[in-house]
């Protein structure tokens, strides 16, 4: 019998606490958690062409590669809002965007399920995908949980289920495994709807952040690097805490990413149909439940679904103002260097507000935290990846690394 026939009774899915194919660069995306281990090979963000597969892939999901040099940051790009929903969900992690989409497409019978994260009900960091069939089940997956999450162990259910229309709710390593593996869902239609994501880690060292971040790191609900360089902190209580970039213990803080995530080229996720973020939007000092958010539509299905909620969106037209590449370039001289010490906290507020007035502002403040997180993480690969390096990184992250690597600025840092 060929693979084709027989893989989903004679694979064998990772048993708990077992290693998984991509070992210590495993983003526990959740495939192997299942039958669909083995598609490992072809699927996983990496292993093998590792995150080249974004660029191989966009031409079969969008019909086309990435064409220009904004492109080259955000992906393929068909239109690019500022949105945010009017009234907001109550009780999202922004104004609920995602949540008021996949509300529309179960309402509207474009689909019979979605693919979305609740919390544990023991711990609401700790992520519980799961198939929602109604709007409260869509609506208790509200809020982002911040921490690694095995979206794509849900595929065995999901071809239990029979469910055969669905929208998937997921970040970038989640959405590649899927894209490589979906023709063996035999679905009749499935939607993606992306979130833009970074530095993400194992639920063990969230509550480390927390500690060393925080004031009352037990009643944090949500949190966010905002557009005014600092996380704010919304706590069960409703008060927000803000704690400046520059006052964080960078190198302690190290070991809270996990090493997928600073191995990872896909923060914009490229093979969504629609993708859901807020870093492109400049910043306007009110709470993020009120603050508008960036949306960024790839293909035909992303322009369906945009639809949909357009009459309960307020929609504006993306801004760009500054020039971000010389603050690119310190912030990594800077992380390079990085040592224990933190600023002291008045003059960490007092940088941030400088930088929120004068430094790069809408998509280009954007830019700046992809091109500052795209050499970060090219130079960790090559330190840490070997000969697998080049084959890992996509093109696009490599002809960014090249605009910046004039008399060899980059280079010599691998020295
Ligand atoms: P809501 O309507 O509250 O819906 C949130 C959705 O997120 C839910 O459908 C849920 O299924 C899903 N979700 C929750 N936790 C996870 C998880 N761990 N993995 C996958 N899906 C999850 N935007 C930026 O611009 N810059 C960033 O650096 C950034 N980092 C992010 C990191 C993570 C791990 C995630 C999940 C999102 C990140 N985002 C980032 C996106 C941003 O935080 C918001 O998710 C987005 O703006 C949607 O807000 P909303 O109010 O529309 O979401
Ligand atoms: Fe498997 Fe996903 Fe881990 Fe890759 S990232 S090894 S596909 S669980
Ligand atoms: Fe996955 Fe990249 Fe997000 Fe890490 S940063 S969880 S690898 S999409």
């Amino acid at each position: 019998m060929s693979m084709t026939d027989d893989w989903r009774t004679k694979s064998q899915p990772i048993p708990p606490g077992g290693r998984y194919p991509a070992g210590d660069y495993c983003s526990h995306c959740g495939l192997c958690d299942t039958y669909y281990v083995a598609h490992v090979k072809d699927a996983c963000a990496f292993l093998g062409d590792g995150m080249q597969k974004v660029e191989t892939l966009e031409p079969q999901v969008h019909g086309r590669s990435r064409k220009d040099n904004l492109e080259r940051r955000f992906g393929v790009c068909t239109a690019m809002h500022t949105v945010k929903m009017d009234p907001p969900v109550a009780g999202a992690q922004w104004t609920g965007v995602v949540t008021s989409l996949a509300i529309a497409l179960l309402e509207n019978d474009w689909v019979d399920g979605v693919i979305c994260v609740q919390s544990d009900p023991d711990d609401r960091f700790k992520p519980k995908p799961v198939i929602a069939t109604t709007v409260e089940e869509i609506m208790a997956a509200r809020g982002v949980k911040p921490t690694l999450s095995p979206n794509l162990n849900i595929l065995a259910l999901l071809e239990e289920s029979n469910l055969k229309r669905i929208l998937f709710c997921g970040v970038g390593c989640q959405v590649q495994a899927l894209r490589s593996v979906e023709h063996h869902l035999n679905l009749e239609q499935l939607y993606v709807i992306g979130t833009h994501c970074v530095d993400n880690g194992k639920r063990e060292g969230l509550d480390k952040f927390l500690e060393t971040t925080s004031d009352s790191p037990e009643t944090v609900k949500h949190y966010e690097f905002m557009q005014d360089y600092q996380v704010h902190l919304k706590h069960t209580d409703g008060h927000t805490e803000k704690v400046p970039y520059f006052c964080l213990p960078t190198k302690e803080l190290n070991n809270v990413i996990a090493p997928s995530c600073y191995s990872c080229f896909d923060y914009m996720n490229g093979l969504a149909d629609l993708v859901v973020g807020y870093m492109g939007v400049p910043y306007q000092n009110v709470p993020m439940t009120e603050h508008y958010q960036q949306v960024t539509i790839r293909n035909k299905k992303g322009v369906q679904m945009f639809e949909l909620i357009k009459p309960k969106a307020s929609i504006e037209s993306v801004e760009m103002e500054g020039d971000c590449r010389n603050f690119v370039l310190q912030t990594v001289f800077q992380e390079e260097r990085a040592s224990n010490s933190r600023l002291p906290k008045f003059i960490g507020k007092w940088l941030a507000a400088a930088l929120t007035k004068f430094g790069p502002q809408g998509l280009e403040f954007a830019k700046y935290s992809i091109d500052y997180h795209t050499i970060r993480n090219y130079l960790f690969v090559k330190r840490h990846w070997g000969t697998k390096a080049d084959q890992h990184i996509p093109g696009y992250s490599k002809a960014i690394v090249k605009e910046y690597d004039q008399n060899d600025k980059i280079s010599r840092l691998l020295r």
